[in-house]
């Protein structure tokens, strides 16, 4: 069975079979979403983000259009939201790594999901988010580099000679919500903050090597706990924006 085939066995359709990933039901309101592996973890799957509007060649991309309108009828009309897994490969992209993103296979296996919206990225997730403090968030996941070694999400965020040069490059500061520990509690606050790791573990490569200033970056513990909520996690910028955004209605 082919994407196309399983689709319409559900009763859904698209509006193109090669570019759409996502698919509605309107008898039923059932609107379903393919979650890429890349963008899947654990039981959160992020399904579509404001910034894949454009393409890298400043296209507008057709399938970001259908699938905010299909969005918009799981957030206004009461439509049911559901996914199913699919598998990323970037077969399809040349040496400089643009291109379209291929579908290399999928599972007809279908699930309801909840919809979340956090800083310009919707997520698809089973009942409610995490609420885990970062430390703990990050212990259970692993992800396998090349072949052979299995390498814990937080080994980048405990490393103490990687944060500490993060540290010397960009301050204590926090990068989302600018909070100071020792201008707050005084000396006893001075030198504490905890350090994000930015890089999604799904674009991290084999030859990985950690850049401390670009990939790491300093956020109070009550930044780095939302922005672990979600699966993948917020990006540090949209959080920032968003915080900004905020406080500007609240003023
Ligand atoms: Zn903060
Ligand atoms: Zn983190």
């Amino acid at each position: 069975m082919n994407r196309k085939q399983f689709i319409e066995s559900l009763g859904a359709t698209c509006r193109n079979w090669t570019w759409s990933w996502s698919f509605v039901n309107e008898k039923k309101k059932v609107v379903i979403f393919g979650a890429w592996d890349r963008n899947t973890d654990g039981n959160t799957s992020l399904i579509l983000s404001e910034d894949w509007e454009v393409g890298r060649k400043g296209r507008k991309q057709p399938a970001y259009e259908q699938a905010r309108e299909h969005i918009r009828l799981v957030e206004e009309e009461g439509y049911k939201l559901m996914t199913f897994p699919m598998k990323y490969s970037d077969a399809n992209k040349g040496e400089d790594g643009t291109g379209p993103a291929k579908i290399e296979g999928f599972e007809p296996k279908l699930t309801e999901k909840s919809l979340k919206k956090v800083a310009g990225k919707w997520y698809a997730s089973d009942g409610l988010l995490g609420s885990l403090l970062p430390e703990e968030v990050e212990s259970p996941e692993q992800f396998i580099e090349g072949a052979s070694k299995v390498i814990a999400v937080n080994t980048y965020e405990r490393n103490a000679e990687a944060r500490a040069k993060c540290i010397k490059h960009h301050g204590y500061e926090c990068a989302v919500c600018k909070f100071d520990f020792a201008a707050f509690y005084g000396s006893i606050g001075e030198k504490y903050i905890h350090v994000h790791h930015v890089v999604p573990l799904s674009e991290i490569g084999r030859e990985y090597i950690l850049n401390p200033i670009k990939d790491l970056v300093p956020i109070c513990p009550n930044c780095h706990a939302i922005i672990h909520r979600t699966r993948p996690a917020i990006d540090v910028e949209q959080l920032r924006r968003h915080l900004e955004e905020r406080n500007g209605k609240d003023t």
